[in-house]
């Protein structure tokens, strides 16, 4: 079977396929959050996304090394080169220290993609642990040319960039046509031209988070401490770089004319975007008013939300899209993921206990290399999901007696729920088994008192408790073998 991984590079604008520049390696950057606030499921997306592709990778046998950052200086407001820092506000507010707010957030931050089953990353740097490695790369984009200081802060130089290179061409900007559309801005005059961007920013005596340079004491530009990590733990060319749709512009494209101006070599070999996420149809934000923490998902604490959504559902939600597409968010979304998650999870229990019959299961043969296909275009987990409702028709098919499922089919089957749904997808039964084993022994304990009823003839308490069930949709079958419970639909 061809197992070769095709990916759409937002670049080229087209799927290409994967060749790392130094197999068996594979080098990721993400950009990460930047920690000033609850992670919401906007932040789950791409965390989500990445996941799988790092899983992916993994498992074709790749010694990846995946680096995410975390933003802790120097992303100011409106993601522009004016106003307060996002971080440094937050710390003013609620009067802490800076570093305290990022700690917080941090580990919120972890916290909850830890309950996503999202894998940490290799390395997480900090842009504020990186500061000497900023500065030098803005000597060297200033020794190339390409920068100018203006009052202590220096700015990239765009113009005089796009004479050589083509900047714009990962967002589809063109520069003569940001020209035209060019309007002074307050407070920009220290700029050139308003589309240069600042690689570091003077202080304002009031900016608590600051640091000396050869220029003045300040801070370095949002976009710059990509550039500076990537190369540091990647190199100045490495293979893939990732993040939201949102970050293409300005922040990636200005992360590209910032390493190409410092090195002369095109950094990143494949660039990857996920979509959006909607709220009922609209964009998520806390101006709109339909803005919703994770925390809020876990414990239903919103006006918006219906219920509580476990942590396993919101992943299978967020993975049964392409990561290409748009993904609304909407109560009935979430509780038909949380339908598929349990058809998934009631199947892969049947299937445990399924007794093995002669003849083989002729359907089975395909599902495996369909779900390597669709993981092999580009990432399709909604196409893998498919497969694995498929095995779930299967198994409950042959539960009923109408299909055969021989003890090698049962061996196929778990390895394509232990490959695909847990190890790649990085979905997980667990919380769910949990439940159903308790409720379980709950049953077994109901059922052995109606034993003893009947053993010792009092039929009145045995048939109350049939009733009882019966009342609650739950069914007793005597067997052989002893009495089954199951729930009727
Ligand atoms: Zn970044």
């Amino acid at each position: 079977m061809n197992m070769e991984l095709s990916l759409y590079n937002t670049l080229s604008r087209k799927k290409e396929l994967f060749v790392p520049l130094n197999p068996p390696f594979a080098g990721m950057y993400v950009c990460g959050p930047t920690v000033y606030g609850d992670p919401h499921l906007g932040h789950a997306r791409p965390a989500i996304t990445f996941d799988l592709v790092f899983r992916y990778l993994k498992h074709l046998g790749y010694k990846v090394r995946y680096v995410r950052n975390i933003t802790d200086v120097g992303h100011l407001e409106n993601d522009a080169d004016e106003g307060e820092d996002k971080i440094g506000k937050k710390a003013r507010l609620e009067q802490l220290e800076p570093m305290e707010i990022v700690q917080y957030y941090t580990d919120r931050y972890h916290r909850f993609m830890d309950q996503l089953n999202v894998l940490r990353p290799s390395i997480e740097p900090r842009a504020s642990g990186h500061i000497i490695e900023q500065i030098e790369m803005i000597k060297k984009i200033l020794e190339e040319g390409y920068a100018y200081i203006s009052n202590g802060s220096v700015y990239f130089d765009v113009t005089k960039y796009n004479e050589k290179y083509a900047y714009g061409k990962l967002s589809g900007r063109i520069l003569d046509d940001m020209i035209s559309s060019n309007r002074e801005l307050d407070g920009q005059e220290e700029k050139h031209n308003s589309f240069d961007f600042a690689l570091w920013k003077k202080a304002q005596p009031e900016h608590i988070m600051r640091w000396p340079s050869p220029w003045s004491e300040g801070f370095p530009g949002w976009h710059l401490e990509c550039s500076a990590m990537s190369t540091k733990y990647l190199g100045e060319q490495f293979d893939i770089h990732g993040g939201g749709m949102d970050l293409m512009f300005p922040h990636h494209e200005c992360e590209i004319a910032q390493s190409t101006a410092s090195t002369g070599k095109e950094s990143v070999k494949y660039w990857l975007h996920n979509n959006m996420i909607t709220i009922n149809g609209q964009k998520m934000g806390k101006s709109l008013g339909n803005f919703i923490t994770l925390e809020e998902f876990f414990t239903g604490s919103n006006a918006l939300l219906d219920k509580a959504y476990a942590p396993m559902t919101i992943r299978f939600f967020i993975l049964q899209a392409h990561y290409r597409g748009t993904l609304d968010f909407s109560n009935e979304a979430l509780l038909a993921a949380e339908k598929g998650l349990k058809r998934l999870s009631q199947a892969y229990e049947t299937l445990q206990k399924i007794q093995p019959t002669e003849n083989a299961n002729s359907s089975l043969v395909e599902i495996k290399d369909n779900c390597y296909k669709a993981l092999n275009d580009d990432l399709n987990s909604p196409m893998v999901m498919a497969q694995l409702f498929e095995c779930a028709r299967i198994i409950n098919s042959a539960n009923d007696g109408k299909e055969s499922i021989n003890e090698s089919d049962k061996l196929i089957l778990n390895e394509i729920f232990q490959v695909f749904c847990f190890d790649i997808l990085g979905l997980s039964f667990e919380a769910d088994n949990n439940q159903s084993e308790i409720i379980d022994n709950i049953m077994q304990l109901v059922i052995s008192l109606r034993k003893d009823a009947r053993t010792n003839k009092d039929f009145v308490t045995s048939d109350k408790i049939r009733n009882e069930l019966d009342k609650i949709k739950i069914q007793l079958k005597d067997t052989r073998d002893g009495t089954e419970w199951s729930v009727v639909e």
